[in-house]
C-alpha cells in the first residue's frame, strides 16, 4: 500500500491570501492590531505555530489557551468569506496539472490519497471546498494535530494504516508539498519527499533540503509516477555525478530515478569546458 500525502497551500491549490486575511481579522479583532501576519512567516508552519505567532504579533505576547481558542474560532468563521472573495477575485488557483494527477492516482489500487497539512482540519476543508479537490482524499493529518509538521504526517500515516487495516512502512509514504518545510518534515518521519516549485517555498531552502524529486507543477505527471513507482523509469535507476561548480570536488549524485541523468551528463561537459577555457588549456 502507497500513501501519497498532499500539503495544501501552494501544493494543491493557492487561496490567494484568504488564510493570512482571516487570520489578521482575527488578531484585529482581539488586539485591534491590523495586518499582524506582515511580521509572521506563515508558509510551511503549521496553523497552531502561526495562530501563537501573529497574536504574538499583534498582542505583544503570547496568548492564553482561552485567547488561542477564541482566535481559532475567529479565524475558522471569517475563512469562508475570504476564500470565497479570492475566488471572485479570480486568485483563488488550483496548481496546474493537480486535477489530472489526482484523477490518475484515486482509485488506483494500492495508493491511497491523503492530506499532510499545517492548516487545521476546518481550515483545510473551506481551503480546498472550490477547488472540488477535496473528493480525492479519505484522510489526512492537520495542524490541529500536532505543531510539528513530521507529527501531523505521522498522524495521517495512523490514519490512513487504520482505514487500510493494514500497516504501512515509512518507505511506502510519499509527501508532496511546497516547502523546505515539508521537505524536512517527511524526511524527519523517514518518508519520501517531492516538491512543487511553483508553490510558496523559497526555492533555495527547497534546493537545499535536497528531495528527491522536484518539479515546477504537476503538467508532466510522467516523472510524479516513477518517483512513486507506479511506473517503470524508462532509462533505469542508474547513478550519475556531477561536478560542483564552484569547487574543483567531484561529487557523487544518487539519481533516484534516473531521469536527470541526460541533465547530468551535459552539465559535466558545460563545467569541463568552462573549467579548460579558465584554466587557458
Ligand atoms: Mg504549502
Amino acid at each position: 500500500m502507497k500513501i501519497i500525502l498532499f500539503d495544501i497551500d501552494g501544493t494543491l491549490v493557492k487561496a490567494g491570501g484568504a488564510g493570512a486575511r482571516a487570520l489578521n481579522f482575527a488578531v484585529h479583532a482581539m488586539t485591534g492590531h491590523k495586518n499582524a501576519c506582515d511580521k509572521v512567516q506563515l508558509q510551511g508552519a503549521t496553523d497552531k505555530a502561526n495562530f501563537e505567532n501573529a497574536y504574538k504579533a499583534g498582542g505583544g505576547r503570547k496568548p492564553t489557551k482561552g485567547e488561542l481558542e477564541e482566535l481559532t474560532q475567529k479565524y475558522v468563521d471569517r475563512l469562508p468569506l475570504e476564500v470565497l472573495a479570492s475566488v471572485k477575485a479570480k486568485k483563488y488557483l488550483k496548481v496546474k496539472g493537480v486535477e489530472k494527477f489526482l484523477a490518475r492516482l484515486s482509485g488506483r489500487e494500492g495508493v491511497m490519497l491523503g492530506l499532510g497539512t499545517g492548516n487545521l482540519r476546518d481550515g483545510a476543508f473551506i481551503k480546498l471546498e472550490p477547488s472540488g479537490l477535496l473528493k480525492h482524499f479519505a484522510f489526512g493529518g492537520y495542524g490541529c494535530d500536532s505543531h510539528h509538521r513530521s507529527e501531523v504526517l505521522q498522524k495521517a500515516v495512523q490514519r490512513a494504516a487504520k482505514l487500510a487495516k493494514a500497516s504501512i512502512r515509512p518507505g511506502d509514504v510519499y509527501v508532496i508539498g511546497d516547502t523546505h518545510r515539508d521537505v524536512e518534515a517527511a524526511k524527519e518521519a523517514g518518508y519520501h519527499s517531492g516538491v512543487v516549485l511553483d508553490g510558496f517555498g523559497d526555492p533555495e531552502l527547497v534546493m537545499r533540503s535536497n528531495p528527491e524529486l522536484m518539479a515546477k507543477d504537476f503538467s508532466a505527471i510522467k516523472p510524479w509516477l516513477i518517483w512513486l513507482g507506479l511506473e517503470k523509469d524508462p532509462r533505469g535507476v542508474r547513478r550519475g555525478t556531477y561536478i560542483c561548480p564552484d569547487s574543483p570536488i567531484e561529487h557523487a549524485h544518487y539519481g533516484r530515478t534516473g531521469m536527470d541523468l541526460r541533465d547530468i551528463d551535459l552539465g559535466i561537459k558545460k563545467l569541463r569546458e568552462i573549467k579548460r577555457k579558465t584554466a587557458g588549456k
